[in-house]
């Protein structure tokens, strides 16, 4: 049994927006609205929920109280309802009345997927596509890679074929819109969603994912991003192309997909302990807050090129979100944080969550471990804890280790992690 729900989350006019530290004064309309989206799968006893909000992120506090009110509402036992963002750029901040109302919202949509469910065959696989949407940009000089050119579909059909709704999976930040978009969206996602509709039905519920996009996005640095440098790629026709790319791979692949009705269907937790990142001492972080200022003085005085003074100032502002992450995590009495993990078979495919923005090798890693033939890895799920960089990357440094709450080692705990609730599946 299958049921889809959606409600509309768009905020009004005047809401301040979320994603951009860059950014000036709150949304001024609306370019395409906000959903949270979920799918209700039962079989037998057993009943799980895939929900997905379009916004940045959705703190534990909230995704517990959702939880909890849909459960009270439906059969859905709150442990076996996963709710994932997809960490649209052009959404709003959750806070306030419109985060009440944003909770109430993502109730409705998983009470309204329960009481759809109908009899429906589901079918999943892989789609690949060929063309560039998600870039590495911490390799931006050196061919953008590696980055997962995989979409993980998931169909739901009805007895004579037609499909209703389609989940697709796919790492990438929602954020080809820069800070100086004001309009809301859900950025290339929509996109996508737009044209699959044209070219199923108008009708068909879409649900997109977000995958491990840690560091990948739509080709740009984040370094200069963040200091609101404009860059001319970000726009909503740019954001058309990359949504059609997504849309024209999964429909290549859609008809291939063989539906099958039963298979099992389960729902797994565990809790990963993750060690906050203590990297220096104050005086240490202070410090080199204090040479990277005075290395852009320096520069600006002798009125060096443009990019020399911007990679200056990227670099400043750097030193200062370690410092202020620094002071954050020494202040936190709490050493280690437990994070939850879930895992969900649903027949051929599963479902692993990932609580905030992995880097793309976890996902590649955990997809690759997997005994099941379609992997979903989905980003921003049931927690909204930052950048979780590789091993390798805190070595390197960069924009997303500079704000990364959790040490080096928290990554590959979560892939392990994975990797054995996967196994218990089997
Ligand atoms: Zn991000």
């Amino acid at each position: 049994m299958v049921g889809v729900g959606e409600v509309k989350i768009t905020p009004p006019t005047g809401t301040p927006m979320a994603g951009f530290s860059a950014r000036q004064g709150p949304s001024r309309g609306v370019h395409d609205d906000l959903f949270v989206r979920t799918l209700v799968v039962s079989r037998g006893e057993t009943s799980v929920a895939l929900v997905t909000c379009e916004v940045i992120g959705v703190d534990r506090p909230l995704v517990e109280e959702i939880r909890r009110r849909a459960a009270g509402q439906t059969g859905l036992p709150a442990e076996s309802i996963l709710i994932a963002a997809t960490h649209t750029h052009s959404g709003p901040v959750l806070q306030g009345e419109y985060q009440d109302f944003f909770v109430r919202s993502a109730v409705e949509s998983i009470v309204q997927a329960w009481r759809a469910r109908r009899p429906r065959k589901l079918a999943s696989g892989v789609a690949p596509h060929g063309g560039w949407v998600g870039m590495n940009r911490r390799r931006l000089e050196t061919g953008f890679s590696p980055v997962d050119k995989e979409i993980q579909v998931l169909k739901v059909t009805d007895s004579r074929g037609g499909v209703e709704a389609v989940l697709f999976n796919y790492p990438c930040h929602p954020a080809c819109l820069g800070p100086d978009n004001l309009l809301i969206s859900a950025d290339w996602p929509y996109f996508a969603a737009q044209r699959l509709r044209e070219r199923l039905r108008k009708t068909v519920k879409v649900l997109y994912f977000q995958g491990t996009q840690g560091n990948i996005n739509t080709g740009y640095s984040a370094g200069l991003s963040a200091l609101g440098v404009p860059i001319p790629t970000r726009t909503f026709t740019y954001a058309r192309e990359l949504g059609d790319i997504i849309a024209g791979a999964i429909l290549s692949k859609l008809p291939a997909i063989p539906s099958q009705s039963g298979g099992a269907l389960s729902s797994r937790r565990d809790t990963v302990a993750l060690e906050n990142y203590i990297p220096s001492t104050l005086e240490e972080a202070r410090s080199k807050l204090e040479q990277a200022g005075r290395q852009v003085e320096e520069l600006a005085h002798a009125a060096a090129p443009p990019p020399r003074l911007d990679a200056a100032r990227v670099e400043r502002a750097f030193a200062e979100y370690s410092l202020k992450r620094l002071e954050r995590n020494l202040k936190e009495r709490q050493r280690e944080y437990p994070a939850e993990i879930q895992t969900i078979r649903v027949g051929d495919a599963a479902f692993v969550s990932f609580p905030g923005e992995f880097f793309v090798e976890v996902g590649l890693e955990v997809k690759k471990r997997s005994p099941f033939a379609t992997t979903f890895c989905l980003g921003l799920a049931n927690d909204n804890l930052g950048y979780f960089p590789t091993p390798e990357a805190y070595a390197e440094g960069g924009y997303e280790v500079s704000v990364a709450r959790f040490g080096p080692r928290s990554a590959t705990s979560w892939q392990d992690a994975a990797a054995r609730l996967l196994e218990v599946h089997r």
